[in-house]
């Protein structure tokens, strides 16, 4: 049997609770543990390296996931980098996953990207973001549950686009997702399709076409590994295609 596909996760800073205070640089485990599940061997990029180091990081991974986390600098899509509803705002982060999404598009190699890693994507590749969805979109409904419900809380369904790569690896034609964003597309990037639609019309997925398997949920699966076995198959898909992409044989 071969051997499992290294998948890169991108990771962030985080305070932890310790006297003085201190940032450790890290990832929540469910992530870890759904790409480890699918098969996928996962493997935690850091931060602080330069475009170089990325640069030589990436040809050595099959795969890559970006998960979750705070709000993208605005300067990023010509934005309001001053809305009052900004949280967690991490320059450093935004650059190395902005870099890595190009460089993964650029050279065919599967990625994953959840929740803020749909919106690194969508800016990435030049769209623009809501700042804050229930102030800015008319006629939203309420996506921002985080702190509010359970992780595992089902906010709304998701519409997926028949014909799209989401359709196939899911095998579905609609399915309930929990919310935990108050961003979310605006403008949708030259270059990816809208995969699936919240029921206020808000675009919740979206992927490369012609690509191995560039795919970005808003919602968190993750989370819902055993709610909803079937997103599994979100990070099976990604390690089947990282099987097939590279080094592992
Ligand atoms: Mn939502």
């Amino acid at each position: 049997m071969g051997a499992r596909p290294l998948i890169g996760c991108a990771t962030y800073h985080k305070a932890a609770d310790q006297n003085p205070p201190i940032v450790i640089n890290g990832l929540m485990p469910t992530y870890i543990q759904a790409v480890y599940e699918a098969g996928g061997l996962p493997l935690m990029i850091p931060l602080g390296l330069n475009s170089l180091d990325l640069d030589d990081i990436l040809p050595r991974l099959d795969g890559l996931l970006l998960p979750g986390g705070g709000d993208i600098d605005p300067t990023a899509y010509a934005g309001n980098a001053h809305h009052p509803t900004l949280r967690d705002i991490d320059e450093g982060r935004d650059w190395a996953e902005i870099t890595l999404t190009r460089m993964a598009v650029e050279k065919g190699m599967p990625i994953l990207a959840i929740c803020r890693g749909l919106q690194v994507f969508n800016v990435a590749l030049g769209g623009t973001l809501w700042e804050d969805i229930q102030s800015e979109m008319p006629g939203a409904i309420v996506h921002d549950y985080f702190h509010k419900r359970d992780r595992t809380f089902l906010a709304h369904d998701v519409a997926i686009e028949p014909t799209s790569l989401l359709a196939q690896t899911l095998r579905a034609r609609t399915i309930s997702v929990n919310s935990m964003h108050h961003q979310g597309i605006r403008r949708l990037a030259p270059g990816l399709i809208a995969a699936g639609c919240a029921p206020d019309g808000l675009i919740e997925a979206v992927e490369v076409p012609r690509h191995p398997y560039a795919v970005g949920v808003q919602w968190h699966p993750e989370n819902l590994l055993d709610v909803t076995p079937r997103m599994r198959s979100l990070f099976a898909g990604l390690v089947a295609a990282s099987s097939r992409n590279g080094h592992a044989a």
